[in-house]
């Protein structure tokens, strides 16, 4: 083997470039040319490459995003274009590629592999960390740094004011990000699901606050299938409780920034196991498990995770008394 391609899709976040110049690196001291694919699948798709070299990859380290840039490909979901990548990857004579994504993007990797038999590894990177099979995807751990930090912002204008904040955090209709944040901002109620979703219970949990002298509260609401949640729970909490609250959806801002030091080391580590995995010959995605990293074949389906820890849903529960 002598050429490796690599390339972001997807939602970008935190982690992707640490984990870029790792790849480069570790592939460069191995003796492989690496090619990096711009805009996700419509790199190799319309042959948009840089050659990597060392400096390419210099003082990327710290930087949020992708130097590779991304992209979500509808194109790719068509046999005929893949067969057109396949066909300029070989053109290109890469040999290998890795892919960084979330479920999507690796749902297409692992067909890609399977339909021309060409070696993959994917890399999870999703700020959602909401992959099967893994208990850690790239992107994770600064978007939740991102998110307290924030509301560590608005819990000041929330105490001065004496008042209630619904704060809207990313996650899609995944839980683990807004479980992680609304634990470590200290929220004192947390919605993770739309369908479980007891505007009630929320209204009783801040009435008996104020009854025991609590002047504000923040309540972390995972987006969902609709983002915007938060303000029908806002509606609903003034018309049927007479409760007043503010609503501030973060958007954005929780996949932007540097990566944080949890995202540099994995993202380094995920990066060059991909690499010593490609030299062994081996395709599949790198997970981490149990403290673990190591490569886990194609053999199972791509699937997001379902299943959160009830232990931490109790925990914040508790601790929002
Ligand atoms: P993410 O990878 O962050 O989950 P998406 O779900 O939007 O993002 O997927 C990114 C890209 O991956 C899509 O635009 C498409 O190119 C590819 N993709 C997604 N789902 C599939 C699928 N089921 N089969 C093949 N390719 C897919």
């Amino acid at each position: 083997m002598r050429k490796i391609g690599i390339l972001c899709s997807g939602g970008d976040g935190p982690g992707m470039n640490p984990c870029i110049r790792s790849i480069v690196r570790t592939a460069i001291r191995h003796g492989f040319e690496v090619n990096g694919y711009f805009k996700g699948y419509y790199g190799p798709l319309n042959r948009s490459f840089i050659p990597m070299t060392l400096s390419s990859v210099g003082n990327i380290l710290q930087r949020g995003g992708t130097m590779l840039r991304t992209s979500r490909c509808p194109e790719f979901l068509d046999y005929e274009n893949r067969k057109k990548i396949f066909e300029n990857l070989k053109l290109d004579k890469v040999d290998a590629l890795i892919v960084l994504g979330g479920d999507g993007s690796l749902k297409g990797a692992q067909l890609f592999q399977k339909e021309f038999n060409f070696p993959i590894i994917a890399i999870p990177s999703t700020i959602d960390n909401d992959l099967k099979g893994t208990e850690y995807s790239l992107g994770h751990d600064s978007a939740i740094r991102n998110a307290v930090w924030a509301i560590d912002k608005i819990r000041d204008t929330a105490s001065s004011h004496d008042r209630t904040f619904i704060v809207e955090v990313m996650g899609k209709n995944s839980p683990y990000l807004a479980l992680n944040i609304g634990i470590c901002s200290g929220a004192e109620n947390i919605v993770l699901d739309e369908e479980d979703l007891n505007v009630g219970e929320l209204a009783h949990g801040i009435l008996r606050g104020m009854r025991r002298g609590k002047h504000s509260s923040i309540i972390v609401v995972s987006e969902g299938k609709t983002p915007g949640l938060s303000y029908n729970i806002q509606k609903s909490l003034e018309l049927d409780f007479k409760l007043k609250a503010h609503v501030c959806v973060l958007g954005h801002i929780q996949r932007g920034g540097d990566p944080s030091p949890t995202d540099r080391y994995m993202g380094t580590k995920m990066g060059f196991l991909a690499v010593k995995k490609i030299l062994q010959n081996l395709t599949g995605v790198i997970c981490y498990k149990k403290g673990r990293m190591s490569l886990f074949n194609w053999t199972k389906p791509i699937e997001k995770r379902k299943d959160y820890l009830k232990s931490e849903l109790d925990l914040a529960i508790d601790l929002s008394i």
